[in-house]
């Protein structure tokens, strides 16, 4: 028989216990991190807890499939979940609270305030394919920071567009969290580790590794000279089209700015959304010149 595991975390459902408990942890003068997250849980998520409890002294990490940034024809309905495998490897990674709100808990009846960041960091790349998103993203994600109060929130670069919207509407609205973003965590063959990856099949799972391959064809041409997106966004689609798997977009953008560059300068985001069969994938990789 294996050591029993000691269940030290604990679940919260309301938002008013959440406050509570915040509220209490910050009256004696400690620091709360928090990780937003959508829950089916991996490495790319339980990174972000690791870092959170090494820089806090209690994290908090919500699961919440937000209705609000799912579009009419999106996957919200069938959105992988497993909360109680979820509420393990957190455990496991010694997260204090799980914040694990109902739709209706979040979004009452009557509920009718959005917050929209507004232009060039919301009008291109997944913004410009998933009206709304950013929306209901940033709406959640400001709803969640009111409800936790954390000192420091963590988010993936694997979003990277939404990293950036989080940054600028944390600047814009003057809010007390640090927002801190972690690097892509990967799956050994390359492929960004992510929840909807579950939906692919083994054949399809074989043909996504060519995102990254993409991308990292991508930093080699840069290294060895390459300037011209229109090149490297050729180069990047023929690997892509060989394995068949059909772009949203390529894009390389200014990285702080998102604003399309022609000749890679500066820090520059080279990002990639992708359909593998049904799965829509992202990834994407910065250069620096
Ligand atoms: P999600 O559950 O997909 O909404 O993701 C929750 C958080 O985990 C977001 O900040 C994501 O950017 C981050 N995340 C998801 N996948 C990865 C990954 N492979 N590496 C690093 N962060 C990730």
């Amino acid at each position: 028989m294996g050591r029993p595991i000691l269940k030290v975390m604990i679940t919260i459902t309301t938002i008013k216990d959440m406050r509570d408990y915040s509220a209490e942890v910050r009256r004696n003068g400690k620091t709360i991190g928090f990780v937003p997250t959508m829950g089916y849980l991996h490495e790319g998520h339980l990174g972000l807890v690791r870092e959170s409890v090494l820089t806090s002294f209690r994290t908090v990490a919500s699961i919440f499939v937000n209705p609000a940034q799912f579009g009419p024809n999106e996957d919200l309905d069938k959105y992988p979940r497993n909360t109680e495998k979820d509420k393990e490897l957190l455990e496991g990674v010694k997260a204090d609270v799980l914040f694990f709100p109902s739709v209706r808990e979040m979004y009452p009846e009557g509920y009718s305030t959005y917050v929209t960041v507004e232009g060039a960091l919301t009008d291109t790349l997944c913004g410009a394919l998933r009206p709304g998103h950013f929306r209901g993203v940033a709406t959640v994600v400001l709803k969640l920071l009111n409800i936790v109060d954390p000192d420091r929130a963590f988010f993936g670069q694997k979003d990277a567009q939404q990293a950036i919207v989080i940054k600028r509407m944390a600047k814009d609205l003057d809010l007390r969290a640090d927002i801190r973003v972690m690097p892509i965590i990967r799956d050994e063959d390359g492929l960004a580790m992510s929840s909807r990856n579950v939906y692919l099949s083994p054949i399809e799972r074989a043909k996504a590794t060519v995102i990254y391959k993409s991308l990292s064809a991508a930093v080699d041409l840069v290294k060895k000279g390459e300037r011209s997106v229109r090149e490297i966004k050729l180069a990047m689609s023929a690997m892509l089209e060989a394995e068949g798997v059909r772009t949203d977009y390529i894009a390389a953008v200014g990285a702080d700015d998102l604003r399309p560059v022609e000749k890679i300068k500066g820090r520059t985001l080279i990002a990639v959304a992708a359909w593998v069969g049904s799965t829509r994938l992202i990834d994407n990789v910065i250069v620096e010149r």
